[in-house]
C-alpha cells in the first residue's frame, strides 16, 4: 500500500543544511523533514575543525577578505557573486548559532575564539589569518545537536530512517516545469511513501563513498544528486573532488587541518619541512588541493615515510599536550585508537583522503535548482554539499563547507516557504503511478535469484577511482576507469540480494545505493576527461597548466543516450561569474 502525504515544504535530509532549512521553514508552513539516518547521525556530525567568519574577534579581518580567499582557493572557477553572499552572510550564521546556544570556544575576555585554517589570509594573501570559529576539534557534532534541538522546540516532523528515491516533477498553474514531490521508502517496514509538496529542498550530503580511501561515512551516495540526474537535471563540476591532506595512512580517517592550523608541522622521511618548499608564504597551511599534490608529489618522489614510503609525517610533538588535550583532544585520539601512534612524542603517519564533492546539483543564490544555464525548476531547491552554487570552484577552502551548509541552509528554507505561501500556484498534480519506478527497481533486485553481489562490486567501483581518478588524473588512467566502470555497471544490472524481507533490509538500500555511486562516478570521470587543464583538485598530469582560454567554466552533466541507444554522460558548460576578481596566478 502507497501512502500519500501533503506538506507545504518537505527537505530531504538532517544534516547541517536540511535542519538549518528546517529551522527557518518550520517556523513558517507545514514542514516535514526525510532522512535515510537519524538526524544526528548525519556527517555534519563528524565535522572538525570548524566554520570560517570575518569576526575579527582575535585579529583584523573583513568579509571582503574572506571572499577573495574563497575565489582564488577556488582556482577562479567560484561564481563570485555567490561567494560575496557567504562570506558576507557568514557572520550573521555564526551569531545565529551562538544565539541558539552553540558552545563555541572562547578568547579569555569571552568572544568567540578564532584559529587560523588553510587559505584563509589577511589582506588578500599576506600572512595567515584567524577566522574559524570552533568547539575544540568537534564543532559539527556541536552543530548538529544545537539545530536539532530548535528543530525540535520549533516542532518539525521527521521521518526517520525514510529513504527518497526519486524525485517527481511537473507543470505549475503558470505553465512551468515544477515540483510536485518525492518518492520514499520506509527502512522499518519496507513501505512506499509519496510526499507531495510545493516545495523540496534537497540537503543530501556528498558522495565520498565513489572512491575507497575516503573521510566519508558510509551513507555518502550521493542519492540527491542522483535522483537529481535520473530526473533529467543537470550536475555541475562534478570532476572536482577534494582530497584532504591528512587522512590517517591506509585508513582515510581524517585529521583536522586544525591540527595545522594550531601550529602541525608536516614532514617528509628526512624531516624536511617540505611545504616550504612548494608553498613559501603560508606553507602547511596552503589551501588543500595544494597541499594534498605536495604530499603526493614527496611519496612518488621516493621521500615518503615508513616501511613502504607511502605516506608523510603530520608532527605535533613541539605543541605543549596541554594545548593538543585542549584544542584537538578527538582526532589525536584518532591516532592513538587506529594507529597506535602518540601524538604527544610521535608523529603522525598521514595521506591524501577523499573529503568533499565540489560539485553538485546546479543552483542560483537563492538556491533555487536550476534545469539548464538559466531556468528554475519552481520549488525545488538544495543546499549544502549535495548543491554547487557554486562557492568552492574548483577547491573548497577548510571551514567553508559548515558556513555553506548554514548560509544556504537558511536561505534554502525561507525561500521554501515564501514559494510554499505563493497561492498564484496550487500542487502539482502527482501522476496515480509517482512510484512506479521506485517499486520496478526494489522489486528487480529483491526478486533476483542469483547475481553479482553489492560489496565486490562497491570495492572493485572504489578501487578504480582511487587508482585513476585521484589526486593525479591522465588521459590514459581516466579512460580506463570508464572502461572499468562500464563492465561495473553492465554487472549491476544483475546485482541481487541476499535478504528478501519488506523490514529493516539495509541490504536492498545498498544496493540502490550502489546504483547511484555507479553513475555519479562515470559523471566524475567523463568531466575529469574533458577537463583538459589543472585546476584547483583536478589535476591533469598530461595538462598541468590551468587554461582559462578553453576551461574557465562549469561543467554541466546531463544524463542522456548515445547513438548506439547506449546510456551516456552529455556535457555542456555554463560560463562563471566573475564581480570584483580578475583571475591570476595562484600563489601562496
Ligand atoms: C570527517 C569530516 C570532517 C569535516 N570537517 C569539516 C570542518 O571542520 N569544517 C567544514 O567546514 N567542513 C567540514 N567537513 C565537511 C562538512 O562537514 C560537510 O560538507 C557538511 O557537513 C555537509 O552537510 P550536509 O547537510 O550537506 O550533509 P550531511 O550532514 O551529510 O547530511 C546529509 C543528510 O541527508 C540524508 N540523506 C542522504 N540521502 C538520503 C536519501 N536518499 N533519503 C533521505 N535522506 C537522505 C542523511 O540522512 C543526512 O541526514 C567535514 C567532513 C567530514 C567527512
Amino acid at each position: 500500500m502507497v501512502q500519500t502525504h501533503i506538506y507545504d515544504v518537505v527537505i530531504v535530509g538532517a544534516g547541517g543544511a536540511g535542519m538549518r532549512a528546517a529551522i527557518e521553514a518550520g517556523q513558517r508552513s507545514k514542514t516535514a523533514v526525510l532522512t535515510k539516518l537519524y538526524p544526528t547521525r548525519s556527517h555534519t556530525g563528524a565535522a572538525q575543525g570548524g566554520m570560517c567568519a570575518a569576526l575579527a574577534n582575535v585579529e583584523e579581518d573583513n568579509w571582503e577578505w574572506h571572499t577573495f580567499d574563497t575565489v582564488k582557493g577556488g582556482d577562479y572557477l567560484v561564481d563570485q557573486d555567490a561567494a560575496e553572499v557567504m562570506c558576507r552572510e557568514a557572520i550573521d550564521a555564526v551569531l545565529d548559532l551562538e544565539k541558539m546556544g552553540l558552545p563555541f570556544n572562547r578568547t579569555p575576555e569571552g568572544r568567540i575564539d578564532q584559529r587560523r585554517f588553510g587559505g584563509h589570509t589577511r589582506n588578500h594573501g599576506e600572512s595567515a589569518v584567524r577566522r574559524s570559529c570552533f568547539a575544540a576539534d568537534r564543532t559539527g557534532h556541536m552543530i548538529l545537536q544545537t539545530l536539532y534541538q530548535q528543530c525540535v522546540k520549533h516542532e518539525v516532523e521527521f521521518y526517520n530512517e525514510f529513504y527518497v528515491l526519486d524525485l517527481v516533477m511537473g507543470t505549475n498553474d503558470l505553465g512551468e516545469k515544477a515540483v510536485a514531490g518525492v518518492v520514499s521508502y520506509e527502512l522499518a517496514t519496507g513501505e512506499i511513501h509519496v510526499f507531495r509538496a510545493k516545495s523540496v529542498v534537497l540537503a543530501t550530503g556528498g558522495v565520498g563513498k565513489v572512491y575507497k580511501t575516503t573521510s566519508n561515512a558510509h551513507t555518502l551516495t550521493g542519492d540527491g544528486m542522483g535522483i537529481a540526474y535520473r530526473a533529467g537535471l543537470p550536475l555541475e563540476d562534478m570532476e572536482f573532488f577534494q582530497f584532504h591532506p591528512t587522512g590517517l595512512a591506509g585508513l582515510g580517517i581524517l585529521l583536522s587541518e586544525a591540527a595545522r592550523g594550531e601550529g602541525g608541522i608536516l614532514r617528509n622521511a628526512d624531516g624536511e619541512r617540505f611545504m616550504e618548499r612548494y608553498a613559501p608564504t603560508i606553507k602547511d597551511l596552503a589551501p588543500r588541493d595544494i597541499v594534498a599534490r605536495s604530499m603526493a608529489n614527496e611519496v612518488r618522489e621516493g621521500r615518503g615515510a615508513g616501511p613502504k614510503k607511502d605516506y608523510v609525517l603530520l608532527d605535533l610533538t613541539h605543541l605543549e599536550p596541554a594545548h593538543i588535550d585542549a584544542k584537538l583532544p578527538d582526532i589525536t585520539e584518532f591516532a592513538r585508537t587506529y594507529l597506535g601512534v602518540e601524538p604527544y612524542t610521535e608523529p603522525v603517519p598521514v595521506y591524501p583522503t577523499a573529503h568533499y564533492a565540489m560539485g553538485g546539483v546546479p543552483t542560483n543564490v537563492e538556491t533555487e535548482v536550476l534545469a539548464d544555464n538559466e531556468t528554475v525548476v519552481r520549488g525545488l531547491f538544495a543546499a549544502g554539499e549535495v548543491a554547487c552554487v557554486s562557492v568552492h570552484g574548483s577547491n573548497r577552502l577548510g571551514t567553508n563547507s559548515l558556513l555553506d551548509i548554514n548560509v544556504f541552509g537558511k536561505r534554502a528554507g525561507l525561500r521554501a516557504a515564501h514559494y510554499a505561501a505563493d497561492e498564484s500556484v496550487s500542487l502539482v498534480a502527482m501522476p496515480e503511478d509517482a512510484d512506479a519506478g521506485v517499486v520496478s527497481t526494489l522489486e528487480g533486485i529483491r526478486g533476483r535469484e542469483s547475481g553479482e553481489r553489492v560489496a565486490p562490486l562497491r570495492q572493485a567501483m572504489q578501487e578504480t577511482m582511487d587508482a585513476n581518478a585521484q589526486v593525479f588524473r591522465t588521459e590514459a588512467t581516466l579512460k580506463q576507469c570508464l572502461t572499468d566502470l562500464a563492465g561495473l555497471r553492465e554487472r549491476y544490472s544483475r546485482v541481487v540480494v541476499q535478504d528478501k524481507g519488506k523490514r529493516f533490509n539495509t541490504d536492498l538500500l545498498e544496493a540502490v545505493e550502489l546504483g547511484f555511486l555507479l553513475e555519479l562516478a562515470e559523471v566524475v570521470v567523463v568531466g575529469a576527461l574533458a577537463r583538459q587543464e589543472s585546476r584547483g583538485g583536478h589535476f591533469r598530469e598530461d595538462h598541468t597548466a590551468r587554461d582559462d582560454v578553453n576551461f574557465m567554466r562549469h561543467t554541466m552533466a546531463y544524463r542522456a543516450v548515445d547513438e548506439d541507444g547506449r546510456e551516456a554522460v552529455r556535457l555542456d558548460y555554463k560560463p562563471v561569474v566573475q564581480t570584483r576578481y580578475q583571475p591570476m596566478e595562484r600563489k601562496y
